[in-house]
């Protein structure tokens, strides 16, 4: 909603469907395995075109799939992540109220005893910087990708629930061969802005989902790109503006 209100509208009404669906489709399948071996087989049994039909590698995974094994194993060496992942509770969904509205998360991993919770991110590379208007910069992929406020509603949704604390951590598997990981604790430092961010523009994107105000095209998402009509000239200094 806060790259483009119109593209993430049309998608919610299912006018219009994200080209790129097989890097989704990749981190589905990495996040089935972590979730239960059920939900893995599950995923392939319901996703055939994640087999190659074709040549050499018929009846084998498809070369992205191929990746997103090799970043469940390169997890799966790696000790600490086991370690943590093994005392989990997986896919545990966590509901709430925040700025008067009603929210769901699901977190990946959460142990309520010891008082962490855990979100699995599939990245192309872990140290891939990004521009970002919100932070006006140049950002890692959690900014980037606004990984923060989703761990600040989780943390809060969760110390809702419990009536403490929660320590979140981030753990990161990349798409290189072979694949980058990274565990990522986020402090309150980088947490606690997200609360006003949040605040800030929950009201308006509520009426956006009602349909009380026109959703604004950001004009250079796939969606935009699909659908623009110029009418007019800009001028050079308007090219990079938000
Ligand atoms: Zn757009």
């Amino acid at each position: 909603m806060m790259s483009c209100e119109t593209a993430e509208l049309a998608l919610l009404k299912g006018d219009y469907e994200q080209s790129n669906k097989e890097a989704l489709l990749v981190g589905n399948f990495v996040h089935s395995f972590f979730e239960s071996e059920e939900a893995h087989q599950k995923f392939i049994d319901e996703h055939p075109e994640i087999i190659s039909t074709r040549g050499a590698s018929k009846g084998h995974l498809k070369a992205n799939f191929k990746v997103g094994e090799q970043m469940i194993d390169r997890l799966c060496d790696e000790q600490l992540f086991t370690n943590m992942d093994n005392t989990c509770e997986h896919e545990v969904i966590v509901t709430g109220k925040l700025f008067g509205y009603d929210w769901k998360g699901k977190i990946d991993a959460l142990n309520v005893e010891q008082g962490f919770f855990m979100d699995y991110k599939t990245v192309d590379d872990i140290r891939k910087r990004s521009w970002s208007d919100k932070y006006r910069g140049m950002v890692d992929f959690v900014r980037a990708r606004d990984y923060l406020p989703q761990m600040w509603v989780y943390s809060q949704l969760l110390e809702q629930k419990y009536g403490r604390p929660f320590k979140c951590f981030i753990w990161a598997v990349s798409k290189q061969t072979p694949s980058d990981v990274q565990l990522i604790n986020p402090s309150s430092v980088w947490l606690e802005p997200e609360e006003f961010w949040i605040k800030e523009h929950i009201d308006h994107i509520e009426q956006v989902m009602n349909g009380e105000v026109a959703p604004t095209a950001c004009g250079h998402c796939e969606y935009c790109r699909k659908h623009k009509t110029i009418t007019s000239a800009i001028d050079v200094g308007e090219i990079l503006a938000e």
